[in-house]
């Protein structure tokens, strides 16, 4: 359906109150979640302290012991919080966004990891009574001897394997597929750590409330795995039963694919948020892949925009009408919800686009407010589209073209030789007093965001979606 059908049979408008109000609203979850976080983190240190941990310091073997229990206590804090932020919650989700999530998910996993790592060292030094050339015996004394410690080895195994692989360097060698899949190992990681802390850990046990407290977080972090990663996508994919109705070709080597459902005014999916997705009967059908909407949802139809790179997207350009499709989502926060000013700049390149040309025609906004800055090399994606949404709504399209100026520069050869926020600026000279939306390449992103910063733009005006995992 072209852009101009969709105006006339309805709008496709996403209005959803004051603006600001959803993206204030995510900013006190924000606040809630890390309180809720620090107050826990206090709080196990504060059982530690009562139980004698800082008294006990006083001696050598002691104090490794009493500083090896701290260590475990947060890590344990730390893992359950890492369960949670990757449970996809959707409340969580909306207000922290794909971008934030992966950032603090790389903090709070390598902070935990080393905690752990550290625990385990300081324990086994401590129970050595402090001799170094003892550790070794020791280690194997309390893995043989003492109940839920040899699953508690079995999960750091997992850990350290999941680790290792998310080193950038590691992570560049393999396929994503393959990181995916070491990386479920986490869950397993994590799960096997709990026998040791229930039988041996004295901070589990010894009081109701902290029974209570430790039973409540395991609770919470296997309840959001189960209702969020497997309940609701099932429950999202049997209700809407998407289906495809067809595969259009766009610029080389991508495609749009078009799909229909039932109830799908129902489903709460907003421009600028993408959906992993799996396409039954086809081969490998069983991994998901992410997508944005490359259209405004409009109640009767939802389209994504592939660019063909591997396997699973090329495959994608021979999938037949009729083919249903799974999904997870709606997720990410690139959309009408964390926008608090009037005027909007989209910036975006190659099939980066997408969620942006999707947000152009789902986002309120008068003619002239919204500004949409294309890089690509050679062909312009939805050039057409673009142009009819400057028609009927006032979006104003500029195009980057050519190839890349140089490695720190985000812009082509095609818009001359003045540094790239001097021509943003140009461009855009209140790009400051703007909500930037940007997607793209992680490196070609990272350029963006230091001369959007560079510019004056404050980080929480910033929205920003790389496609890279
Ligand atoms: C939030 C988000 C939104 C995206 N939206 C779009 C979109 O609208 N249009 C589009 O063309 N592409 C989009 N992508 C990228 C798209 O998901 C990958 O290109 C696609 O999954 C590649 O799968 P493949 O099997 O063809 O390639 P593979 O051969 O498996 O991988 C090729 C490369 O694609 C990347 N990749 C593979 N699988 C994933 C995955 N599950 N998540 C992230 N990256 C992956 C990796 O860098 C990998 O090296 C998006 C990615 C993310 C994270």
């Amino acid at each position: 359906m072209s852009i101009l059908e969709r105006a006339a049979s309805g709008p496709a408008v996403v209005t959803a109150g004051p603006l600001g109000r959803r993206a204030r609203l995510d900013e006190l979850v924000r606040l809630a979640a890390a309180s809720v976080l620090w107050l826990s983190l206090l709080l196990v240190t504060y059982w530690w302290a009562a139980d004698g941990g800082i008294r006990d310091l006083g001696g050598w073997a002691g104090g490794l012991t009493s500083t090896g229990r701290l260590t475990g206590l947060v890590a344990s804090v730390l893992l359950l919080a890492q369960v949670v932020l990757m449970a996809r919650v959707p409340r969580l989700e909306a207000a922290f966004g794909q971008d934030r999530l992966a950032r603090l998910h790389r903090l709070v996993g390598f902070t935990s990891f080393n905690l752990m790592l550290t625990h385990i060292v300081l324990i086994t030094w401590g129970y050595a009574a402090g001799e170094l050339g003892r550790t070794p015996a020791t280690l194997w004394g309390l893995v043989t001897d003492y109940p839920g410690m040899l699953l508690a080895i079995g999960g750091t195994v997992c850990l350290v394997m999941v680790v290792v692989t998310s080193i950038k360097a590691a992570r560049r060698r393999i396929r994503y597929e393959s990181w995916h899949l070491l990386h479920l190992y986490a869950y397993l990681g994590v799960g096997l750590a709990l026998p040791h802390q229930l039988w041996t850990g004295q901070q589990f046990m010894s009081s109701p409330s902290r029974t209570v407290f430790w039973w409540t977080a395991w609770g919470v972090a296997a309840a959001a795995v189960l209702l969020f990663r497997v309940g609701l996508p099932v429950r999202v994919s049997l209700r809407h039963r998407l289906r495809v109705t067809s595969v259009v070709p766009e610029a080389g080597g991508i495609a749009s694919v078009y799909l229909t459902g039932r109830h799908l005014e129902r489903l709460d999916v907003e421009a600028g948020q993408f959906l992993s997705w799996r396409f039954l009967g086809r081969r490998g059908w069983t991994r998901a892949n992410p997508y944005s909407l490359s259209a405004a949802p409009d109640g009767r139809s939802l389209r994504i925009t592939v660019q063909a790179v591997g396997d699973g997207s090329a495959g994608l350009f021979s999938v037949r009408p009729g083919t249903r499709a799974l999904v997870e989502g709606p997720y990410g926060r690139l959309s009408a919800r964390a926008r608090t000013r009037p005027k909007v700049a989209l910036i975006g390149a190659g099939v980066g686009v997408t969620p942006l040309r999707a947000l152009a025609e789902g986002l309120d906004y008068l003619p002239g407010d919204a500004v949409i800055l294309q890089r690509y090399t050679s062909e312009p994606l939805f050039a057409s589209e673009l142009a009819a949404l400057a028609a009927e709504k006032g979006l104003r399209v500029l195009p980057l073209p050519g190839r890349r100026r140089g490695p720190d520069s985000w812009l082509g050869d095609g818009v001359g030789t003045a540094d790239d926020l001097s021509v943003l600026t140009y461009w855009v000279p209140d790009i400051a007093d703007r909500d930037v939306y940007v997607c793209g390449p992680e490196r070609w992103t990272d350029l963006v965001r230091a001369t959007l910063t560079a510019a004056g733009l404050p980080e929480d005006r910033l929205h920003l979606e790389t496609f890279a995992w």
